[in-house]
């Protein structure tokens, strides 16, 4: 952990900083969640578990390798918290400090071996400019801080939003999900080990559309990562 500086002490006396599970006032050498909070993560362990319920959603995917989530989702608890800070609090040093935390964590489980590049999931135009940044991009900051691979923002690309649930029926949204995403230079791709990263897998259903969207690269392989997750 990185020692406090001198201002980051002053800062602190006159602007505490808080918990953003719990509330408590942070130690400087805290950031974002408190030790006492960060201990009691509801964490998936999927790392560890090849044939975890999100890998398994993806069996029989051509190409596909390894799919993990840090934690287990759930709206009012911890997991759920930090991703609203992360995607409606306007804060998106948190998406890069459990980048960093889950680099960390699945580093020595062998998870990153053999990628060659992150890739998050991306937001619409639209979506970006509201929100400011991609949460799923500061994650994989995060990661790639830590764990030294190439992030890149300049392949896959979102021409607009997830279709609503509701106006269109389950084949006009499969059919609206396949065309979601675009693919610029496949041909640097070819071969590659790509780790796609979002924030929440819920459906899987944006996941397989960018697996959908990247599989035209011959010889491609896939893993997915991603903060939370809802299957258990
Ligand atoms: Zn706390």
């Amino acid at each position: 952990m990185k020692m406090p500086s001198l201002i980051d002490l002053l800062l602190d006396l006159a602007y505490p900083r808080l918990c953003v599970m719990c509330g408590r006032k942070l130690q400087p050498a805290e950031r974002h969640v408190c030790a006492f909070c960060l201990s009691r993560l509801p964490c998936t362990d999927f790392h560890l578990r090849p044939d975890n319920p999100m890998a398994q959603h993806f069996f029989g995917q051509t190409g596909m390798e390894r799919a993990a989530a840090l934690l287990f989702y759930h709206r009012g608890d911890a997991s759920g918290k930090i991703i609203r800070c992360l995607k409606y609090g306007g804060m998106p040093d948190i998406g890069v400090y459990f980048g960093r935390f889950m680099g960390n964590e699945l580093a020595l489980s062998g998870f990153f071996d053999g990628i060659d590049l992150l890739i998050p999931v991306p937001l619409s135009p639209g979506r970006r400019r509201w929100r400011g940044y991609n949460q799923a991009e500061r994650i994989a900051f995060g990661l790639s801080q830590v764990t030294g691979i190439p992030l890149s923002t300049e392949h896959l690309f979102r021409l607009r939003d997830n279709p609503s649930q509701t106006a269109l029926d389950s084949r006009a949204r499969l059919e609206s999900m396949r065309s979601l995403f675009s693919l610029k230079h496949p041909e640097t791709l070819a071969g590659k080990h790509v780790l796609l990263i979002d924030d929440v897998f819920t459906t899987g259903a944006t996941l397989q559309a960018c697996v959908g969207a990247l599989s035209g690269c011959p010889g491609i392989h896939f893993s997915l990562l991603t903060l939370a997750c809802t299957a258990s």
